[in-house]
């Protein structure tokens, strides 16, 4: 279990690439327009703003972050924290007030004024009624970064916003001669703020900029809007910035620079959206969406690096819009309406060929690169375990966790990479209790 950010350095760096470090604000922070905007960086970042007044921070990122942020923040201003602006509910971004709120009790401070769009409130409610749900999800998600930990979140201990926005109209105030505006627009949750400062030239995006491929179509999460992403995309490319804190990586900054990242994330919302919108409007089934939209994504997109799927990505995306609009059946197969429990199936198969003929052929295709397909003729060993016949399922476990393992370390997404790593763990260790039977 851990308890301050460095363990999550210490576990991350068992794993992978460099990319994730920015991701996970392993970098120094950054600051801007004569050191009165910085980029504190965190699971998720904090964008603090420095007025004669006080300080203004959006976001407090992840409970385990808080001790870090705090100090990194003290050491650039003792100035009272004044304003906190949630950019959406999620545990990275809101959880991390404890040592700021403390230190205002113990000053005399007065209390800071939090602000969060209405839907935040909600999101919070629903973490109380999922706590568990969420710890075992979460778990798998971000396995890599978390080890065995479990308490992300203490969904009982939040911060209450002090003013609730309903998004309608921008939300605008002067603090310290300089103005803030929170406007509203759907992507990531539908809960999202984000926040532009004219006389700072500075956005701050929240999770609406992630510095990866859009975490829209997360296989854990709940729905998620790829047009409202596209849509909140054009409104901040409408201020024309010159800094952009997003929710995760380094700061963005140049006007054309930023211009340029919100035109193609934007594009490339748009473009997974109507293409699939296309395809629903043509009769089809996912199964057929999916495989069509892989043949016709944009090399433009494929090649940038603000859409390099390090945590969403483009195959997530289709789903996210197929979901959107379409109702569980998928398929279009009648037999999928009401199906059989896998192990019924492969127990029919196993009658059919024994198992060493399965395991013989999943060799063959796991020789000849075809690993995905593999997997599928390995799962009928596995999943009729009970129907073996004395065929020892262990070489036929053995080969899934060496595909699972294969699989993740050429994936570029940190979800991908979690998913099949966590699958071959749990064979490892089925495999390990089987030995010491
Ligand atoms: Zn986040």
């Amino acid at each position: 279990m851990f308890k301050e950010a460095k363990d999550i350095e210490k576990n991350e760096n068992k794993f992978s690439q460099n990319d994730i470090k920015f991701f996970i604000g392993l970098f120094p922070p950054q600051s801007v327009q004569n050191g009165t905007v910085h980029l504190i960086p965190s699971f998720g970042n904090i964008g603090l703003i420095e007025t004669d007044d006080g300080l203004v921070l959006f976001d407090v990122a992840l409970r385990q972050f808080a001790p870090r942020n705090f100090k990194a923040i003290r050491k650039i201003s003792d100035k009272p924290v004044k304003y906190i602006i949630f950019s959406h509910g999620h545990f990275d971004h809101c959880f991390g007030f404890k040592p700021f709120i403390k230190e205002i009790k113990e000053k005399g401070w007065e209390m800071p004024e939090v602000i969060a769009h209405e839907n935040v409130l909600k999101r919070f409610k629903k973490y109380q009624m999922l706590d568990d749900y969420h710890r075992w999800l979460n778990a798998q998600q971000f396995a890599s970064v978390m080890g065995n930990q479990k308490d992300v979140v203490e969904p009982d201990e939040f911060l209450k916003p002090t003013r609730l926005l309903d998004g309608r109209d921008p939300y605008v105030f002067n603090f310290g001669g300089i103005e803030f505006e929170i406007n509203h627009d759907i992507g990531e949750t539908d809960d999202s703020s984000w926040l532009w400062v004219p006389q700072k030239e500075l956005i701050c995006t929240g999770d609406l900029m992630i510095s990866s491929y859009p975490n829209v179509g997360n296989p854990y999460k709940v729905q998620r809007y790829p047009k409202g992403w596209a849509i909140a995309m054009e409104n901040m490319m409408e201020k024309d910035a010159k800094y952009l804190i997003p929710g995760h990586g380094e700061m963005i900054e140049g006007k054309e620079n930023i211009r340029e990242i919100l035109e193609i994330t934007s594009e490339a919302m748009y473009f997974v959206h109507n293409e699939v919108v296309k395809r629903l409007n043509e009769g089809k089934w996912f199964e057929q969406i999916f495989h069509e939209m892989l043949e016709i994504y944009p090399e433009k997109f494929k090649n940038h690096d603000y859409l390099r799927p390090l945590y969403g990505s483009y195959r997530f995306a289709i789903h996210a819009v197929y979901r959107l609009y379409h109702g569980w059946y998928s398929t279009g197969n009648p037999t999928d309406l009401y199906p059989s429990k896998s192990s019924d199936i492969a127990q029919e198969f196993l009658k059919i060929n024994k198992a060493e003929r399965y395991f013989d052929h999943a060799k063959s295709l796991y020789e000849a690169k075809k690993y995905q397909l593999a997997l599928h003729v390995l799962d009928v060993i596995i999943q009729g375990e009970n129907f073996l016949n004395g065929f020892d399922i262990t070489i036929a476990l053995e080969l899934k966790s060496k595909i699972l393992r294969k699989k993740a370390n050429t994936a570029p997404s940190f979800i991908v990479r979690n998913i099949l790593n966590n699958g071959a763990k749990e064979i490892e260790s089925r495999i390990e209790s089987k030995k010491i039977k």
